[in-house]
């Protein structure tokens, strides 16, 4: 019976994803490293903004940092109440997650990796995809509370396997940034309509995500809104160039995104969000897509 909550990390993703839980759950501890930021939640949902010692004495627990490195921290903080389980929906790093795994196991508290997809409007929306790895029964348990915050909930394999199928799903989405930013590039060098262009391109077999979503809505009205950051595309880039080498299979063009990206994020501005991976191209032919 599940008595209370918290979540841990009131960014971009867990401010708005903690703010569906007081909907459904009486008690809601939240907490974040800027505590400001946790008093606004509770004043804005009515969740209860405590010290993070507390916070982490609920029956479950959710997480969302910018990677795993940030969650070891926050666990070498905190003595943990046996039973409960830790779900992080950090984009994290699929052996750290086995290594929290078995850290927890030693307090009796079960970790699920579960991160998310959909973006910020997935979150306050309550429409996100989680990808999760980790015990069956613990899995079951943290269901009905990850189902408060998404639509597609998918138990995807043992410990690290839900971080590895965000990883490969953001590598596979920066492969269609890269490729958007130079087809489209070249079809502008050639005179063409590119409003045009992507209506075809998009009624066509070459459409992704990125033709779909991310060039009408950020880079051709050229408002790149940051809502996903850059540099955190890039680490999740670099987690499925870990994943290749580790499973000592060949996938160049896994291996070309990853430097791309990193160059396109050394390149960048702080506080870039990821659409702005297309100036990098726009800079090297001197073409603006607009
Ligand atoms: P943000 O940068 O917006 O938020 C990061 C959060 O982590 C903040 O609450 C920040 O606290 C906290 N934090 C950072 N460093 C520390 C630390 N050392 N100790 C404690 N807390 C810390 O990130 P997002 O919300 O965008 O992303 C979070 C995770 O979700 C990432 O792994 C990302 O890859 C993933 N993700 C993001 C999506 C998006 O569209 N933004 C979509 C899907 C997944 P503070 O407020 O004090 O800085």
């Amino acid at each position: 019976m599940i008595q209370s909550v918290a979540f841990i990390g009131l960014g971009a993703m867990g401010y708005r994803m903690a703010a569906h839980l007081p909907q459904h759950f009486d008690t809601v501890y939240v907490w974040n490293r800027n505590f400001e930021k946790a008093q606004q939640h509770a004043t804005e949902f009515g969740t209860l903004a405590i010290e993070l010692q507390n916070a982490v004495q609920a029956d479950i627990i959710f997480s969302c940092l910018p990677t795993s490195q940030q969650v070891d921290e926050i666990l070498a903080q905190v003595q943990l109440k046996s039973g409960s389980i830790w779900v992080d929906c950090t984009s994290g790093v699929p052996e750290s997650a086995r290594a929290q795994s078995e850290q927890l196991l030693q307090q009796g508290v079960r970790f699920l990796d579960a991160p998310v997809s959909g973006q910020t409007i997935g979150a306050e929306n309550a429409t996100l995809t989680f990808m999760v790895g980790g015990n069956t029964e613990a899995f079951a348990q943290a269901l009905p509370i990850m189902q408060t915050m998404g639509k597609i909930i998918k138990h995807v394999g043992e410990s690290g396997t839900g971080f590895a199928v965000k990883a490969v799903n953001n590598m596979m989405m920066a492969v269609h940034l890269c490729a958007a930013a130079e087809g489209f590039t070249t079809l502008k060098a050639h005179g063409v309509h590119l409003q045009e262009a992507l209506d075809c391109i998009n009624a066509s077999s070459g459409k992704s995500g990125v033709t779909e979503t991310v060039l009408p809505q950020r880079v051709f009205n050229r408002s790149f809104p940051l809502t996903f950051a850059l540099p955190l595309l890039a680490k999740d880039t670099g987690i499925a160039v870990d994943l290749v080498r580790e499973a000592r299979i060949s996938a160049p063009v896994i291996g070309l995104t990853q430097n791309l990206i990193q160059v396109a994020n050394d390149l960048a501005e702080p506080n870039s969000d990821f659409s702005t991976a297309i100036k990098m191209y726009e800079s090297w032919s001197k073409i603006t897509l607009e």
